[in-house]
């Protein structure tokens, strides 16, 4: 099965914790979840509404892609994820497709997911994650 739906939208932003107030107030909602990626260099919030998820992601570490980012180009939509069933095979499709992969494997993402991303450069400028559902057994 190719990309399932959009799975969440990740915004990049400065404070984490301004952030999620600010969230919170748009949403009536507090995040469900906040944690650390240290492999990837963030600290995460997800909130929830309906089906929809945003993930906000903060720098941990001055190298951390999302420092780049923000000063690149300034806080906002970082990223666009979408669910797959099988992340190895969509990785391999889009490969042989000519999409640029960021990892040759799938990674461990925040949320309990196997994650992979796009380079934004062979997607129009849109960074795009792929992840799938980890399934503990
Ligand atoms: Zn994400």
């Amino acid at each position: 099965m190719p990309l399932l739906k959009i799975e969440h939208i990740g915004i990049a932003v400065s404070n984490l914790e301004a952030s999620n107030k600010l969230f919170t107030s748009l949403f009536g909602k507090a995040p469900y979840k906040t944690e650390e990626v240290a492999s990837e260099g963030v600290i995460t919030s997800f909130f929830q509404t309906g089906d929809s998820k945003i993930e906000l992601l903060e720098a941990s570490n001055p190298d951390s892609p999302i420092a780049k980012f923000i000063e690149k180009k300034g806080e906002g939509v970082h990223h666009i994820a979408f669910l797959v069933d099988d992340i190895k095979a969509e990785m391999k499709r889009l490969a042989d497709e000519g999409f640029i992969l960021l990892s040759d494997e799938p990674k461990l993402g925040a949320d309990n997911k196997l994650v992979c991303f796009l380079h934004p450069k062979s997607t129009n400028g849109v960074l795009i994650e792929l992840c799938q559902e980890i399934i503990s057994s």
